[in-house]
């Protein structure tokens, strides 16, 4: 439960106090438009503002920039993504991680083309019909693009709303609430900008370890300041350990150098993924995940075992490596030389097991 602000009360509304330090202080980030130049006339794309929403779900703002760059470099427009290869967007976004994403993104190119006109959907209910949109997305797109007072919430915001109003709740049973208390406050002159000054606020003063409560615009009305703690806040549930599964990946390099590599399924996990040969990831202890999965003889050893996190289990790869004197006959894939191999649609944990079996690849 959220405490009343009546308690506090300052006669700035919490979005004037925020806009106003926003204007000032603001980040640059190459898909944002900034006060200034929304002032000069300067309209945020609703492409841009897409894109950078898709990637930097569960990513960084730093890890996304190269991604970002080189997405519009190679699609500047949502109708050139709409044409690419599909292959080749996957390509591109390898490393950033949660393939599906990058499936979506793709399908809703295709969508807002044959669809909409070649034109996003201007508010959020439209918004949310296209592949890979969620509430978040949706919202952000439609404030910050479209100028609707739409409640955004991501991690940055629940943690500042949590700590303004104390909520005793934890995450995520807190999340109604917290939309509850940010939609009472979006301003209908500047939704947008007050969507980003709150994530600023979040990324930049409002942090999770020793928030810097001395430079806040809204530190006269914090609860958990006032209450001298702020770190305790968002309160989070317990954590629910993820389930192991095991597997075994097979790095075979032939005389040139050049690494065996295959693709996955089109469905399920990191569906159309290339990766080396791997045992299915299982969970059963007596599962076939040893050299006895090799994809055909070789001399096998053990290059190391590695970690990996997915959402809903945790991976541990035995990474296996063999030299061979000639490439065996067998047609599971390709075979992809050194100079290749990093710019091959490989997910994170498949870098990590090439890694794993030839430290210096990359
Ligand atoms: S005063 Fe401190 S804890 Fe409260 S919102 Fe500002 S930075 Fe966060």
């Amino acid at each position: 439960m959220a405490r009343s602000a009546a308690q506090s009360a300052p006669s700035e509304s919490i979005a004037d106090a925020l806009l106003a330090w926003y204007d000032r202080h603001h980040r640059e980030l190459p898909w944002r438009v900034t006060p200034d130049r929304q002032q000069a006339g300067e309209r945020a794309d609703p492409y841009r503002v897409w894109l950078s929403e898709i990637m930097l779900q569960q990513t960084t703002v730093q890890a996304v920039g190269p991604f970002y760059a080189k997405f519009l470099a190679l699609w500047p427009t949502v109708a050139d993504l709409a044409a690419a290869d599909e292959e080749d967007v996957l390509k591109a976004w390898a490393g950033l991680g949660y393939y599906s994403r990058a499936r979506n993104l793709k399908r809703a190119a295709e969508a807002v083309v044959h669809d909409h006109g070649g034109a996003f959907p201007p508010d959020a209910a439209g918004l949310r019909s296209l592949p890979g949109i969620g509430d978040y997305t949706a919202g952000a797109v439609a404030a910050i693009a479209f100028n609707r007072a739409e409640p955004v919430v991501d991690g940055n915001v629940e943690r500042v709303f949590t700590r303004l109003f104390a909520i005793e709740t934890p995450l995520p049973a807190a999340k109604p609430e917290i939309r509850r208390l940010v939609a009472t406050e979006v301003p209908d002159d500047r939704p947008g900008d007050f969507a980003q000054a709150t994530m600023d606020l979040g990324a930049t003063i409002c942090t999770p370890r020793r928030p810097s409560c001395i430079l806040c615009p809204l530190r006269d009305r914090c609860m958990a300041l006032r209450d001298g703690d702020p770190e305790r806040f968002p309160l989070k549930a317990a954590k629910k350990e993820k389930p192991v599964r095991r597997a075994a990946a097979f790095v075979a390099v032939d005389p040139a150098g050049a690494i065996l590599l295959r693709k996955r399924p089109g469905t399920g996990l990191l569906a159309g993924m290339s990766e080396v040969p791997t045992s299915e990831f299982t969970a059963r202890l007596d599962g076939d995940t040893s050299v006895d999965a090799a994809p055909f003889p070789a001399a096998w050893t053990l290059a190391g075992t590695i970690k990996h996190v997915f959402t809903h289990f945790e991976l541990r790869l035995d990474v296996y490596r063999a030299e061979l004197s000639e490439r065996p006959a067998t047609n599971i894939g390709w075979w992809s030389t050194r100079d290749d191999i990093s710019g091959e649609a490989l997910p994170t944990v498949m870098k990590k097991a090439l890694a794993c079996a030839i430290p210096d690849i990359f």
